[in-house]
């Protein structure tokens, strides 16, 4: 089953006199049920093609299927709440609030969909549990290491049960051993069903996903061994 579809998307940027081609003409498939990771290094159009996935930019040209929405006609203000529905955020330096608790910063998805309180504390509970945080619900940030928070910001992102969660550079900010426990988190929900696209730089992220394409220069590659062949798709 189909997630999301990309067709012909380009995107350029006008600098001035001159314009950068960030994306040009990709296409991509993604399944439900995918761990899909994008590696690729800086100034190919990994944090263009991550806001165009993740609904927080919409492209020049090409099509965007988002679960049967077609993203590329929404006006602007449908994106906020297609994006908020869709896509569960994981990004390098967590972003979490700091004022309040773990389990407060995963029920604000909750919130924004309505969801009564103590229902609401209940789903939080279980997305923190699921990632092996439950015993940190009332910690704040502050009080919790960078792989620590990092998982808090994955309860949050799965906590609203988004067809897609999109992770960028989620590793960045984290030793060795820490980015390891965090893939492995990824790894398990992955296992349970959830559909992952990764972004990322770093080609050992890179290589533990179940399927990687290779970005380069606005273009996508992808089969053949990870480090060398790649094929223009
Ligand atoms: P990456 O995330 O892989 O570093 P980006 O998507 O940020 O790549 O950038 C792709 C290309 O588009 C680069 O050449 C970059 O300089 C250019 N670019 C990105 N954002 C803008 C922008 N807002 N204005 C002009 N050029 C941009
Ligand atoms: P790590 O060594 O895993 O990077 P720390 O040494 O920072 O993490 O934290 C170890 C434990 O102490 C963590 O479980 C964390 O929840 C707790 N902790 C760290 N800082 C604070 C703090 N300021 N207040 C309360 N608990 C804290």
């Amino acid at each position: 089953e189909t997630v999301m579809s990309m067709n012909n998307i380009s995107k350029s940027y006008k600098m001035g006199e001159s314009t950068v081609q960030a994306l040009d003409h990709i296409s991509l498939t993604v399944s439900r049920g995918d761990f899909l990771t994008i590696v690729g290094p800086s100034g190919s159009g990994k944090s263009t093609l991550m806001n165009i996935i993740g609904c927080l930019d919409q492209s020049d040209t090409g099509e965007y299927i988002l679960e049967g929405d077609e993203i590329n006609k929404l006006k602007d203000r449908y994106l906020a709440t297609i994006r908020n529905k869709k896509i569960g955020f994981i990004f390098q330096n967590f972003n979490l609030l700091g004022k309040l608790s773990a389990i407060e910063n995963v029920e604000l998805p909750l919130i924004y969909r309505g969801v009564k309180a103590n229902e609401r504390k209940e789903m939080a509970l279980s997305c923190l549990n699921q990632v092996g945080i439950g015993d940190r619900a009332s910690h704040l940030p502050n009080q919790l290491s960078g792989g620590q928070q990092q998982r808090v910001a994955i309860a949050r992102a799965l906590a609203g049960n988004p067809p897609i969660l999109l992770a960028d550079e989620p590793t960045g900010a984290l030793d060795s051993r820490t980015s390891q426990e965090i893939m492995e988190v990824l790894h398990n929900l992955n296992k349970k069903g959830h559909t992952i696209i990764l972004i990322t730089h770093d080609l050992n992220v890179a290589k533990q996903g179940k399927r990687t394409i290779r970005i380069s220069d606005g273009k996508l590659y992808e089969g053949g061994d990870v480090n060398h062949e790649f094929v223009n798709i």
